[in-house]
């Protein structure tokens, strides 16, 4: 791991005046400014050229879009930061957080790029992207179980190191490999694991942390609260993640693998509303998960709906049999359905790669998910009658083929068990399941996106009777702009902020408030859906 030896002693006295100081935006030539002061912190003799992106650098835009997931915001009217910088170690993180307090420029954090909003690369105000794209090491302890794996990685990285160095050991995060995980540990982050041990979040145990003052801290020096807060309380509130301790989970040799797909003319209504029932009661080796969508392949060229019961089981086939018979024979699963591998094939096989692919593909990380996309987020808690499912098919047959898709997690297990103020992720037990509201396109661009965007808010107002209440729950890693935001200048007052935070941490979102009046008062770490200081 690399260490930063870097502390406040390293700054120009005049740097360290104005940090106690009120924060002035300075007007006169602050890129090359910024620049300098950013020459002037690190001990090492790196060149600024070699990690510092301004837009008359050719590679600019380049560095800008690579991880851009969501289409919708690589536009030329996007507004556009003053500098990219992509730390080479953890000191230019350091300085980059001090000289953009210095200069009165807000900072975009961004490791994977993955946010539905575009809050790592996008703001209002000047700003500076501190992107994490090169600091992706990982390294894995197979003796006691863990890794430190850098904020840039992609799960899919971390997911490899680990199978390199061991295949009975594995680690609950994403079903997507190309997320990175400083956003996605930040705000919980979960995967086919999901009901055997709960969220990745659930399982850091350390992490290294630049605060608003510069100062790299771990969980010793950050404090228990601190600790606390960043473990899924969302990313971009309280520092820079460089990096995090996990602990590794173990992982059977063989696990099974089955996805088929039922149609409305194979009694997908009743299927599905019966799914609501038994998924989150099933064994906790058990992870199904419902992929939902319509296309115009009825037998006679009409619409359709269709459902994947994507699944995930931690044994061998014979078990699993057994467990589907008892637990959910209406789907009528068969032992064709089920394929035995590997875990980290069973990673490949979610992510969608082709059987036999090299587990390299893991390592890239230009992903094949960029699209234009509006997703939203809800908490089922008592199942939907099969009257209020077929509403949901109605309103899906107004919208294009394909188009909208619905994905359905199931709870239980091991969410059931974990207290709901153990870490800011609040959506524990009494939790039937999650919906990710999906509308993804690419055909009209951003030309379409009124009519997909209206859609999907219009379907969101018809499930209101359906899912959680006071609050209506939302998963702060499906981040969505509607439910709420903060002033983009000036204060928001906490009730302002409790409008969307109470949705995403319910009762926790005070205790996040009250941590970030401690460690961050001037509320320098902020955007769209931060936690604000009282
Ligand atoms: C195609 C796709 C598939 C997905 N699949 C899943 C899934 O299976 N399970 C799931 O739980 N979620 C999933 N997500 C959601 C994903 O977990 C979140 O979007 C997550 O925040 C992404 O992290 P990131 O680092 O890629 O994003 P970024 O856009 O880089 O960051 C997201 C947020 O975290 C902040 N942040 C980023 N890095 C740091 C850091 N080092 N320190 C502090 N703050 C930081 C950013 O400022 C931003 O606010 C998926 C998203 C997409 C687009």
């Amino acid at each position: 791991m690399k260490m930063a030896n870097f502390t406040l002693h390293h700054l120009p006295l005049a740097c360290l005046l104005l940090l106690s100081a009120p924060l002035i935006a300075f007007a006169t030539s602050i890129p090359e400014d910024f620049l300098q002061c950013l020459s002037l912190q690190c001990e090492n003799t790196t060149p600024i050229s070699e990690f510092v992106y301004t837009p008359i650098n050719s590679s600019y835009s380049s560095v800008l879009n690579i991880t851009i997931q969501n289409l919708r915001f690589l536009t030329p009217y996007t507004p556009k930061p003053l500098f990219i910088v992509t730390p080479l170690h953890v000191c230019h993180v350091q300085a980059a957080t001090i000289c953009s307090r210095w200069y009165g420029l807000q900072i975009r954090i961004r490791s994977g790029g993955h946010d539905y909003e575009g809050l790592s690369y996008l703001s209002e105000v000047p700003f500076v992207i501190i992107d994490m794209v090169n600091l992706r090491s990982v390294a894995v302890n197979v003796e006691d179980k863990t890794a430190w794996v850098e904020s840039g990685s992609t799960v899919g990285e971390l997911y490899y190191r680990i199978a390199e160095k061991n295949r009975t050991l594995g680690f609950p995060a994403s079903v997507c490999p190309t997320v990175g995980v400083g956003g996605h540990f930040s705000g919980g982050g979960y995967g086919m694991m999901l009901r055997k041990y709960g969220l990745a979040a659930d399982n850091v145990i350390d992490a290294q942390l630049v605060n608003a003052q510069g100062q790299l801290q771990d969980r010793e020096s950050m404090g228990e609260d601190l600790f606390w807060a960043i473990r899924g309380g969302g990313g971009g509130s309280f520092g820079v993640v460089v990096s995090w301790k996990v602990k590794l989970v173990p992982v059977p040799s063989t696990v099974t693998v089955f996805s088929p797909l039922r149609t409305l003319e194979q009694n997908v209504t009743k299927l599905v509303h019966q799914w609501q029932l038994v998924a989150n009661k099933l064994p906790d080796d058990l992870f199904m998960r419902v992929i939902l969508w319509s296309d115009n392949s009825s037998p006679n060229g009409t619409r359709t709906m269709k459902a994947i019961f994507s699944t995930l089981y931690l044994g061998g086939v014979d078990a699993l049999l057994e467990v589907m018979k008892s637990g959910f024979p209406e789907l009528n699963v068969t032992r064709q359905d089920c394929i035995e591998m590997s875990w980290i094939e069973s990673v490949l096989y979610f992510a969608g790669f082709e059987r036999g692919s090299p587990l390299e593909v893991l390592l890239n990380r230009s992903s094949n998910t960029k699209s234009f996309f509006k997703d939203k987020s809800d908490y089922v808690k008592e199942p939907i009658p099969e009257s209020g499912i077929e509403g949901m098919w109605k309103r899906f047959y107004e919208e294009d083929e394909r188009v909208p898709i619905m994905i359905w997690s199931p709870y239980g297990g091991k969410m059931a068990e974990i207290s709901e103020s153990a870490i800011p992720f609040p959506h524990r037990a009494g939790v039937l399941y999650k919906i990710l509201y999906i509308t993804d396109w690419t055909n009209g661009g951003n030309e379409v996106a009124p009519k997909h965007v209206s859609w999907i808010r219009d379907f969101y107002c018809y499930m209101t009777p359906y899912v959680s209440k006071s609050p209506r729950e939302a998963y702060i890693n499906y981040r969505d702009l509607d439910i709420g935001t903060n002033n983009v200048i000036g204060n928001t007052s906490y009730e302002q902020a409790s409008v969307w935070g109470k949705k995403y941490f319910k009762n926790n979102f005070g205790s996040l408030v009250l941590v970030k009046t401690a460690v961050d008062p001037h509320n320098f770490f902020r955007h769209e859906q931060s936690i604000p200081p009282l």
